[in-house]
């Protein structure tokens, strides 16, 4: 179809809800998209950090495809293979102890918050419920990840919001402030990503960890952006030498489609228990075997070239003019540039370079299986629309 027809239905027929940039993709390889109009273009955004190993990866599809032809639903009633394998490879990446599966990053934040939520109920009753939240995070756009989410710009119309979620600044005293002893956990993200790729301070994380375990309130790391091998790591929180008690993830776990997930570590692995939490879809066989797929590749040394990726990625683009400032870790980066980020955003579009943005700032999170030339060739239009 014509990007032309494309843009008429959706517009007739779509909900407002998106503002999209004037393209749309029929196919490509790796990190080099192709349009509808045959024009390529160099993907630093990889749809937002799902397609971590490209487009058309032969190994991922074929482990897809494998599904596919065995059976492509089963429900949660039975038992499921792809998704057995997936939590024990989880587990044995991270140190978590069990995994519920959702489909999205804001289902897995739920299944966090409900089973913080019935940890404490579990052990001191209804007197402790209150999950805090930092300001400038994101947790997604349920209710209850709405409400921990600190951004007021998301919250404009949808109140009333969950009750007992709070918001307060990276500080520990703010946050035990916040916590009055009611406080049941405190959700991280260690990068924030949607309010303009920042990560953390190292000490704080620490602190904050040492607090929480002191106090028995769970820490609650949402890597759902930052994760699954983006920062060089295969959760973000490994960089701060920390130990969370529940972490979610999703958007690049399944390399492009819908998965969510919760994973359970020491102190929460036997909260939930039959007919706690539950999702039709949650953990399904396709998205389950490509996530296998995925989840094996992220090893060591994959890791390791993703590291020497983001180095030279990072030391390119802070000798470009018009680069104030490069943020984030890993192959998630900030850039505050002299031009607004949309601005850059649209021209870099025009001259086939996908970046996005967030907040005041350009976000690049490209797959992490790019190829050297691939970001030569983004890096050259980058520089050029950034000198302008
Ligand atoms: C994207 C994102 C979410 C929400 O994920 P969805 O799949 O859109 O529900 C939650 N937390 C973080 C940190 C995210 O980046």
């Amino acid at each position: 179809m014509k990007l032309e027809e494309i843009k008429e239905l959706d517009s007739k027929y779509g909900a407002k809800t998106f503002s999209r940039f004037d393209v749309a993709f029929r196919g490509g390889k790796n990190a080099t998209l192709i349009g509808e109009d045959g024009k390529e273009y160099i993907d630093f955004g990889s749809g937002i950090a799902v397609n971590i190993f490209g487009v058309n990866d032969e190994e991922w599809k074929s482990a897809v495809i494998g599904q596919l032809n065995k059976i492509q639903h089963a429900s949660n009633l039975y038992y499921i293979e792809p998704q057995a394998r997936l939590s024990k490879l989880l587990c044995e990446k991270s140190g978590a102890k069990r995994v519920f599966f959702g489909n999205s990053g804001a289902e897995a934040n739920e299944c966090a918050f409900k089973t913080a939520r019935k940890y404490s109920y579990d052990k001191y009753g209804e007197k402790r419920k209150r999950i805090i939240s930092l300001k400038d995070s994101f947790h997604g756009r349920t209710l209850f990840t709405l409400s921990a989410t600190g951004q007021d710009a998301f919250h404009k119309y949808f109140a009333p919001f969950v009750p007992d979620v709070v918001n307060t600044v990276a500080d520990i005293k703010a946050i035990d402030r916040a916590a009055d002893g009611r406080a049941c956990a405190v959700v991280i993200e260690c990068i924030q990503g949607e309010s303009g790729v920042t990560a953390l301070d190292k000490t704080f994380v620490k602190e904050l960890a040492d607090y929480c375990k002191e106090k028995d309130i769970l820490l609650i790391c949402d890597e759902v952006q930052c994760g699954n091998g983006r920062t060089g790591k295969f959760f973000a929180y490994e960089h701060y030498s920390i130990t969370p008690d529940i972490v979610t993830t999703a958007k690049g776990i399944a390399g492009g489609l819908p998965l969510g997930a919760c994973l359970f570590y020491d102190k929460t692995e036997n909260v939930l228990g039959v007919g706690d939490h539950g999702s039709t879809f949650g953990g399904n066989p396709v998205a389950c075997a490509g996530a296998c797929n995925i989840v094996e590749r992220l090893n060591d040394d994959f890791l390791f070239e993703v590291t020497g990726k983001a180095e030279y990625l990072r030391a390119k683009l802070s000798k470009i003019d018009g680069v104030k400032k490069v943020t984030g870790m890993g192959l998630m980066i900030g850039l505050e540039t002299d031009k607004p980020p949309k601005e850059v955003a649209i021209e870099c579009l025009e001259r086939g370079l996908l970046v996005l943005t967030a907040h005041n700032r350009v976000r690049l999170l490209p797959p992490l299986t790019i190829t050297k030339t691939e970001m030569d060739e983004g890096l050259a239009i980058l520089s050029g629309v950034l000198q302008k």
